[in-house]
């Protein structure tokens, strides 16, 4: 097993950096952290992601047949750390829709959708919770019926979607519907690719406690505003479906297992111990004394201990995808490790810059815009969404360790 990256990778890192360093002026960070917030990414940031299109870099791991560089997953990872860890981008890699149209679409999907995602014409948000499920999505109510005959064949949907974050920017809702009316649990549930402006679709806007003041540029997670998503009789050609009618619930978990992973979801977290030690090497005044102090030296040594922890199991989900084999439990284990040590981090954090800590941006005496307090709001939130950690664990308890399901 090789820890190393190769000369040739860490002379793309390089490149990456001394990108980021020409083109990530204030002025284009300020527009990334609009769209990072969900309020859209501002004008300078379309001819940046061009830039990065013609470099290929948001699509180094995905076939050439469909736009990509049909690269190494490994070589994608590092790349997207750079960009996340400048501007909380995420470059390639995640997202829901494609991963799993790659994993399940057919073939006209995956020419239709896969180019236009790496341009960014096309932008998912994905409708799994309902107001009565989020963590068992089997409950799922919102129903998709499939009408019509022949030319006129579509789904008809009708129902609601709850915490549906960017649906105000998306071009595209990754909906989980239930497809037959007579089934119950995980079976007749279907995936549709819903094109947002179709007629019939109300977003109205769920603020979160992230909303007011908004987090200064570098606050990890939290998004300032989720949705909920109404669907009165909205007519979805039969050609949105992705993989098989009742197969819906094997598609989004396969889409949501590959999305659990990546650079950004275990920087996210690590992100936080990065800037903490970055501030305690800094000429702020407030730095000198804590740095100084023993026990706080002790804390960011392990919060960089765990930190690492969390970047190996990425890496590793990274390699067992690279290589084709079966990924079940791995994205479950990291979606535990790293919220959870985002919030150990972040309650450390607390503790070390004392009251400090909690002031917001345009707070007098915030450290840092208020970042850290920023990232105290968001914390738990990183804990429970994309599927909870309780939950996470029994997948690892099934699928990792084998066990049964419990009896009743
Ligand atoms: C900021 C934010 C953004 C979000 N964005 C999206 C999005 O874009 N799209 C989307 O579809 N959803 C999104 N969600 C919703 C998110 O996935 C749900 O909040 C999550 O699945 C939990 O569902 P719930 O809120 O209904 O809580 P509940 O399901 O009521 O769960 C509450 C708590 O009970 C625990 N729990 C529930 N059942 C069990 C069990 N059987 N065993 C053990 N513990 C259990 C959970 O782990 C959790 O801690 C977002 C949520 C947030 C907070």
């Amino acid at each position: 097993m090789d820890f190393i990256f190769s000369e040739e990778e860490e002379a793309l890192r390089r490149d990456v950096q001394a990108f980021i360093k020409e083109h990530f002026t204030p002025e284009v960070l300020a527009d990334f952290a609009g769209g990072k917030r969900g309020r859209g990414f501002g004008p300078r940031t379309g001819p940046v992601f061009e830039k990065i299109a013609e470099r290929g870099w948001n699509a180094i791991a995905w076939p050439k047949a469909y736009g990509g560089q049909g690269g190494n997953r490994i070589t994608q990872f590092l790349v997207e750390e750079e960009f996340y860890r400048a501007a909380q981008v995420v470059i390639g890699g995640g997202g829901t829709g494609t991963p799993a149209i790659l994993a399940s679409g057919t073939e006209a999907q995956k020419q239709d959708f896969v180019p236009k995602a790496i341009r960014r014409e096309i932008v998912f948000c994905q409708g799994y919770s309902e107001p009565q499920c989020g963590t068992d999505l089997a409950g799922v109510r919102c129903r998709g019926i499939r009408t019509g005959e022949g030319a006129e064949a579509h789904y008809l949907v009708n129902g609601q979607k709850i915490y549906t974050t960017n649906a105000q920017v998306a071009t595209h809702i990754f909906l989980l519907v239930r497809s037959d009316p007579e089934s119950r649990r995980h079976a007749g549930l279907s995936i549709l690719l819903v094109p947002m402006d179709t007629p019939g679709i109300t977003i109205r806007p769920l603020l979160t406690i992230q909303n007011e003041p908004g987090g200064p540029p570098g606050t990890t997670y939290g998004e300032e505003r989720t949705n909920e998503v109404f669907f009165d009789d909205v007519k979805v050609p039969v050609a949105c479906l992705l993989g098989d009618e009742g197969d819906g619930w094997a598609v989004s978990q396969r889409g949501l297992n590959l999305d659990r992973v990546g650079a950004w979801r275990y920087l996210i977290s690590v992100k936080r111990d990065e800037d903490i030690v970055n501030w305690l090497k800094s000429d702020d005044e407030r730095a000198a004394p804590l740095r100084d102090d023993e026990a706080v030296r002790d804390k960011v040594a392990e919060l960089w201990i765990e930190g690492q922890v969390c970047r190996l199991m990425t890496m590793r989900s990274m390699t067992i995808e690279q290589r084709g084999s079966g990924f079940s439990y791995e994205g479950a284990a990291e979606k535990v490790w790293a919220p959870e040590h985002g919030v150990r981090a972040t309650e450390a954090i607390a503790q070390i810059l004392g009251p400090h800590a909690q002031l917001l941006n345009g707070s007098p005496e915030n450290v840092q815009d208020g970042l850290y307090a920023h990232n105290l709001l968001s914390a738990f939130q990183s804990t429970v969404n994309h599927g909870s950690v309780q939950v996470m664990r029994d997948q690892i308890a099934r699928r990792g360790l084998g066990l049964p399901k419990p009896r009743k």
